[in-house]
Order: C-alpha cells, then structure tokens, then sequence
C-alpha cells in the first residue's frame, strides 16, 4: 500500500467550524497571540489562558468531523494515511483516522506544569475545564497541554521522519507560516508527488505542486478520486 502522509492545519476544521488563526475574523483577532499562547501570557494572567482554552474546549465538544476529516479516514482503505495535525482538536480521531501526530499538542488534555510528562486527559464534558488550583498528582498546577509559541515542538522528530517516508504528500489548511510544521516539506524526497489544498493561494517552495484551490472538503473528495485514478 502507498503510504500518503498528510500535514493539515487550521484550515481543515474551518467547516467544521472552529476559528482558523489567521484569515480575517479569525479567532485571534480578538484574544492576542501573546497573550493565550505563549508561556508568558500564562504566567501574567493564567485564568485568561485557561479560560480561553476551556471555552475553545467547550466549542470542540459541540463539533464535528467535516467530510474532509472523513474523507480522509475513508482514504484508510486503500492507502496507509499518516496524518500529522498542527491542530489541537481531535476531528481526525473522531472521523475515524488511525494515525494521527499532534505536533501542537491536544486541547482534551492537560499537562502539569512542572513536569511536561504528567498528561491529564479531559474526556468528560462536565470534566473539560481546567482552573487555577486544578493539580496534577504531582501537585503542580495543571495548563493546557498545547505547545505555546517559543516552546520546544517535541514531535517534530517524528514528524520528520514520517514526512521523509511519504511515497504521497498531501498538504491541507495551513498557511504554512508557523515553523518547525511549515518546514516539513522541506524533508519530502524530491520525486515524491505533492498536493496542497486550500482555498487561498499559499506559498509552498516546492516546483511541481499539485494545488487543488478548494476547501477541506471538496478539495478531500477530489483528492481521494485523483489517487484512486492513479494509484489503484
Ligand atoms: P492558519 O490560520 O495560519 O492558516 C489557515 C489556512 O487554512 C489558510 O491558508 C486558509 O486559507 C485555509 N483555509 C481556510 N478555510 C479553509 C477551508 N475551508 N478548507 C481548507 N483550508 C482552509 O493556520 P495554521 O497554518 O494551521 O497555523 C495556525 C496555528 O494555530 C497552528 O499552530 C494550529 O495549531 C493553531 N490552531 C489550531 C486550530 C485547531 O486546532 N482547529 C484552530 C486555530 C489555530
């Protein structure tokens, strides 16, 4: 089976209908990058922080999978799908996806503080929010278990790896702008063929792009019929 490695970004959950990061009336327009994502915001004023990720958590409990996740899920049964997702919400898995690498983190899960191996999982809905006096086993404060802008990326490596063994690369949803991710491409063998799916033009350094300009879920189902026609 040809293994087709995925990188998606906040793009592919637009229709499903959490905020992208960057596209007009997007969520951070309105909360400040600095001060939600970044180790210092959560130091000056953690109740914003958590607040902020037990409302995004709340907006991810009463949404769903869009045909493009499941389209992508569906791809299982002809191709190995390894999906690398800079999002923190978990449509992949819920669609149905096997594989799926969170670079950025997880938002149903919470992480202690003062050791970034102590993993919380937030699965209850009545259970999802983190507050200030929440603690870990170890007695830590929890936060959200997300990768903050100026943190280590720990999954990288892995990401890397599996990006340098795609025999199809796939790039859906992401304005490629947020680095090590926008980097992986980068680690793709030369002969390898690349989409990318997008409703707007992105810049990708890579000759040879197949660019299907559509969203998520046109863009998946075209996809999946071009590499049908091609590789079955
Ligand atoms: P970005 O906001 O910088 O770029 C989003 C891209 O998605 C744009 O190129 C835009 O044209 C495209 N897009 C918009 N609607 C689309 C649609 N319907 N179908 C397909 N593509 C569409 O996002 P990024 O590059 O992922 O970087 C943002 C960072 O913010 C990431 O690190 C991510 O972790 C985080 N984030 C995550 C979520 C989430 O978990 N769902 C949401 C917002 C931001």
């Amino acid at each position: 089976m040809k293994k087709i490695v995925v990188l998606t970004g906040a793009g592919m959950s637009a229709e499903s209908g959490i905020a992208t990061f960057r596209d007009s009336g997007g969520l951070w327009d309105k909360y400040p990058v600095e001060q939600v994502a970044t180790p210092e915001g959560f130091a000056q004023n953690p109740k914003l922080v958590l607040d902020f990720y037990n409302i995004r958590r709340k907006e991810l409990l009463s949404s769903e999978p869009n045909p493009g996740h499941v389209g992508l899920a569906e791809l299982e049964k002809d191709f190995e799908v390894r999906i690398i997702t800079q999002n923190i919400d978990n449509l992949h898995e819920q669609a149905g996806s096997s594989s799926v690498l969170h670079l950025h983190g997880e938002l149903m899960k919470a992480q202690s503080v003062k050791n970034p191996g102590l993993i919380v999982e937030l699965t209850e809905k009545d259970n999802y929010e983190i507050q200030v006096g929440d603690k870990g086993s170890d007695g830590a404060q929890l936060r959200p278990f997300i990768v903050w802008f100026g943190e280590a990326v720990p999954m990288i490596e892995p990401a890397i790896e599996l990006s340098a063994q795609a025999d199809i690369y796939v790039i859906i949803g992401t304005s490629l702008n947020v680095y090590p991710a926008a980097g992986l491409l980068n680690y793709v063998p030369k002969d390898v063929p690349v989409y990318l799916i997008d409703p707007k033009e992105v810049t990708a350094y890579r000759e040879g792009i197949r660019i299907i300009r559509k969203g998520a879920s046109e863009g998946v189902a075209e996809l999946a019929g071009e590499l049908k026609k091609l590789y079955l």
